[in-house]
């Protein structure tokens, strides 16, 4: 592995780190090493980089701002694709914004209101990257990702550049096809509607103040843990059950939303899936309701 690196070091001109603590780079704060780390400064880099690792027959995964994202406390074998700034340009073209893989999604949804362009208000404050949204088919307030994705741009393993149409994503909820084949979003495109600026901002600030007042969004944490079960809500259920607050280690049901598990300092992988798993069987026991996690767990266990 160390020898990968040092060659990754020499070929490449984004960054290539040994060991980097995936603490730093998910909003969980969670997370053993990444044997390396590359932050690809191109799309061309990008494909030279999978080139490369398919040579050295290394595992790889791609990660965004890893606002979804429980890292196991070993950490992650193999190689880290970090999609970020090199990748975070947007533009408008019309109705339609196009923004990169590394790109934030509130970045995406503040320039679309500056183009007095309506769509993407849902996604102020998903503290997520275009990448990891369209991977997870993100949603809130009752907008979702592919309600106005038009195409997305993707490089499959083989460094091959695809556009698959909105209907080709194989969307679901929290779902996209990108979970089912090795793909890496670089870019999407947003076909967006023409409205009046000060409405935009004004559904935004709105979604931006609930979200403030429900949501625990200063404390370390990775969203809502669970898919919403069918015809119920994970919060409530949660808080019903009487697990608001509840601790194992340093992870905590929020007190704000139980459907959040916040990190309130030193929490490790184990605490989280300890938790999950207390919180699970109790709601299975109490409603026979089985919660699924939204979150992603990775790495080596
Ligand atoms: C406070 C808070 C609030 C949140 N609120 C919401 C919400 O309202 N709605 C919602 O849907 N989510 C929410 N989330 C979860 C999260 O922000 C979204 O799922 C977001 O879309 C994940 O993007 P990311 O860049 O952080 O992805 P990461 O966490 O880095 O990765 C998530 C998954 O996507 C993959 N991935 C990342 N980038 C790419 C890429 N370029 N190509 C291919 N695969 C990629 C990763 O391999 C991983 O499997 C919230 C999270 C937090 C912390």
């Amino acid at each position: 592995m160390r020898q990968l690196y040092e060659m990754l070091v020499q070929k490449l001109s984004g960054s290539v780190l040994w060991k980097e603590p995936m603490q730093k780079h998910t909003t969980f704060r969670i997370g053993g090493p990444a044997d390396i780390m590359i932050l690809p400064n191109s799309i061309e880099e990008l494909h030279e980089i999978l080139g490369i690792i398919r040579d050295a027959d290394v595992s790889y995964m791609v990660v965004g701002a890893g606002s979804n994202l429980l890292v196991s406390d070993k950490g992650i074998r193999g190689v880290v694709i970090k999609i970020g700034p090199a990748f975070a340009d947007i533009c408008i073209e019309g109705n339609k914004l196009i923004a990169g893989a590394g790109a934030t999604l509130t970045a995406a949804s503040r320039r679309a209101q500056a183009a007095s362009l309506s769509g993407l208000e849902f996604a102020v404050g998903i503290p997520g990257s275009v990448g990891g949204a369209i991977m997870m088919n993100a949603g809130a307030y009752g907008g979702e990702i592919c309600q106005v994705l038009e195409s997305a741009e993707v490089m499959d393993s083989l460094g091959n550049i695809i556009n698959y149409t909105n209907q080709e994503m194989h969307f679901g909820y929290r779902h996209s096809r990108l979970m089912e084949e090795e793909l890496i979003a670089l870019s999407g495109t947003f076909l967006l509607k023409p409205d009046d600026p000060e409405l935009i901002l004004s559904r935004m600030q709105d979604i931006t103040e609930r979200r403030r007042e429900k949501q625990p969004i200063d404390m370390p944490c990775a969203g809502s843990v669970f898919k919403r079960p069918p015809d119920n809500y994970v919060g409530p259920l949660v808080e019903k059950a009487g697990l608001k607050g509840y601790r194992i280690g340093g992870a905590e049901v929020s007190t704000k939303h139980a459907g959040f598990i916040v990190n309130v300092g030193g929490a490790t992988c184990k605490d989280v899936l300890d938790l999950i798993g207390f919180v699970q069987s109790t709601i299975k026991d109490k409603y026979n309701v089985i919660l699924e996690p939204e979150i992603r767990v990775v790495g080596e266990v």
